[in-house]
């Protein structure tokens, strides 16, 4: 941190892009203790008084952490039928922050927090194709006679209850008859629970090991913060 660029400066304590936080200092609606600067290299330091439109822009580091989720707990700010997962975190200004993908409340597993809108949006929209990986436990037995139907189904895109479109391609693993691994690089509402329905099954247990290239490692309730190379690997 302490010197950087106008530009970067802005970036960083806002959400705005590069592009945006430039015409913002061009039109004249950033002021540096007291004076207005256009120009988008100036040197400005952490300490600085940086106003946006009048408003105090302080530069911060985004925080990226990963939790082990517990089972009945909910992802979100406010507890609900269940305690927030937010209680097992103890850092400062908890209410910044944000959960890239939910997970209902009896589902387990890797959840990435962040205050950064820009970074969860890349887990998060589908087109990104940030794979996110399910080990799923069913009531109902797989077939092995049905499996490589059941495979190209999930490959193929399934219509869910409710939606227009199908799902986009899915990989299923087949570990056990009762037990899949599932890889979906979307997220609509108890996506996957809702493509077991869709196939006759139901799912039993439900827990997130990974997304992306991101791995979980820690034991439930557990958290940390995201190595470098973890929170690069999304851009
Ligand atoms: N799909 C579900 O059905 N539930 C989750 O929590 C996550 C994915």
């Amino acid at each position: 941190l302490s010197v950087m660029r106008l530009d970067k400066f802005v970036c960083k304590s806002t959400e705005l892009t590069r592009e945006e936080a430039t015409r913002y200092i061009h039109s004249g609606a950033v002021v540096v203790n007291g004076e207005v600067l256009t120009n988008e290299a100036a040197q400005v330091h952490e300490n600085n008084l940086v106003l946006l439109n009048g408003i105090r822009l302080k530069a911060r580091d985004f925080r990226y952490i990963m939790m082990h989720k517990p089972a009945g707990t909910v992802c979100s700010n406010i507890d609900e039928m269940y305690p927030s997962l937010f209680h097992y975190l103890d850092v400062d200004k908890v209410s910044e922050l944000h959960i890239a993908g939910r997970l209902d409340a009896d589902t387990t597993g890797l959840v990435l927090i962040t205050d950064d809108g820009r970074w969860s949006f890349h887990i998060t929209q589908p087109t990104n194709d940030c794979g996110k990986v399910y080990r799923v436990q069913l009531s109902k037995a797989i077939p092995a006679e049905q499996s490589v139907d059941l495979v190209a189904q999930f490959n193929q895109g399934l219509q869910l209850q409710g939606e227009t479109g199908l799902t986009r391609p899915a990989k299923l693993d087949i570990i056990a008859p009762r037990e899949v691994l599932l890889t979906i690089t979307e997220g609509k509402f108890h996506q996957v629970k809702r493509m077991f329905a869709a196939v006759g099954n139901r799912v039993v247990a439900l827990h997130r090991e990974r997304i992306g290239d991101v791995f979980l490692d820690l034991g439930i309730g557990q958290w940390r913060y995201l190595s470098k190379n973890e929170v690069e690997s999304f851009n």
